[in-house]
């Protein structure tokens, strides 16, 4: 049986997975896809997810590492990249049931794509399930992100770039530490970096905004990258009060597709996105060829029945649409 409940709940005989819950449970085994708040939360029984997961999280569970077998209870779980964020799984149980959690099945600056997984029952994530969602090339963004940047400080102006802290902040590191000497970061960017670097993810050279050095830095223009709820007008005047350089801001997420971000004082919206776009996930779920999908997160509706279209058995999972159930 499998529903969706507070994330995902599979039950087959006395064995009950749940799949990213988003509120605290103390029975059943949870696996976590990836350390994203919307889907690690601590919980009060067993919990597996990746080493990376878990060193971000902060959530003390079990390890699973990638593409090792695990059983729980009558069946087997195996971990496979998602190609996400750091860290970020999906899970297979040997009955047929894939979980994607979040994925990116390009290849990105930082890692490679997801694994196409063959599955039974496929339940996937469709963030951008609408078919308006068509980002262009991860590469080619990246070469946008970072022609705008150097452009900027070539003329003298200070470069805030919003992204979120953990996943797209580090992508921005990258990109932009190849465009000045040093960028500045968020201290809560910084600890995140340290974890990426910790697993072998080059980031480039970047410091915390607090260090002293990073004071040193500031008396000329700067790249910084902050996250994106402190980009704001209020903001980038106080900036502007305080350095006696002008100011351009970008923003960094596959939103941007569907907004400008202006009102919120943003110079530049780039599609840089950690999810797949809707021909990606088209994609997978062909390669996949599953008897039938579930859909779940954003456009789960429509992307269901753009799979319907297409000759799958697909039907969205929602919590509006609780205990939406299937047996087989
Ligand atoms: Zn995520």
């Amino acid at each position: 049986m499998l529903y969706m409940n507070n994330g995902i709940t599979y039950v087959r005989k006395d064995t009950k997975i749940l799949f990213d819950p988003h509120k605290s449970v103390s029975e059943g085994i949870v696996c976590i896809s990836h350390a994203h708040s919307d889907h690690a939360v601590p919980h009060k029984t067993k919990m597996l997810m990746t080493r990376q997961t878990l060193q971000i999280s902060g959530i003390d569970g079990e390890v699973i590492e990638y593409n090792k077998k695990v059983q729980i209870g009558d069946d087997f779980i195996t971990s496979y990249n998602a190609g996400h964020v750091l860290g970020s799984s999906q899970f297979m149980l040997d009955s047929g049931i894939v979980y994607t959690g979040d994925i990116r099945v390009e290849d990105s600056i930082l890692f490679p794509g997801a694994d196409i997984l063959h599955a039974d029952i496929l339940i996937i994530e469709s963030t951008f399930g609408l078919n308006h969602f068509e980002f262009p090339k991860h590469e080619e963004v990246c070469h946008e992100i970072a022609a705008w940047a150097k452009k900027n400080m070539d003329a003298g102006r200070i470069i805030l770039m919003g992204g979120y802290s953990f996943g797209k902040a580090q992508e921005l590191t990258k990109i932009l530490s190849e465009v000045c000497d040093v960028v500045l970061v968020h201290p809560k960017i910084a600890a995140i970096n340290k974890i990426y670097e910790k697993n072998g993810v080059k980031l480039g050279k970047y410091l915390s905004f607090d260090s002293d050095e990073a004071k040193e830095i500031m008396r000329d223009n700067f790249v910084a990258i902050v996250p994106t709820h402190m980009l704001n007008r209020k903001f980038v005047d106080a900036i502007e009060a305080q350095f006696s350089y002008p100011v351009v801001t970008g923003i960094a997420t596959g939103w941007a597709k569907m907004y400008s971000f202006r009102n919120r004082g943003v110079d530049r919206a780039f599609q840089l996105s950690d999810h797949a776009d809707f021909n990606q996930l088209i994609e997978y779920v062909e390669q996949s060829n599953p008897r039938e999908v579930y859909t779940v997160h954003g456009y789960a509706k429509e992307f269901a029945r753009q799979l319907r279209r297409r000759g799958f058995k697909a039907k969205p999972l929602s919590e509006s649409t609780q205990r939406k159930l299937t047996d087989w």
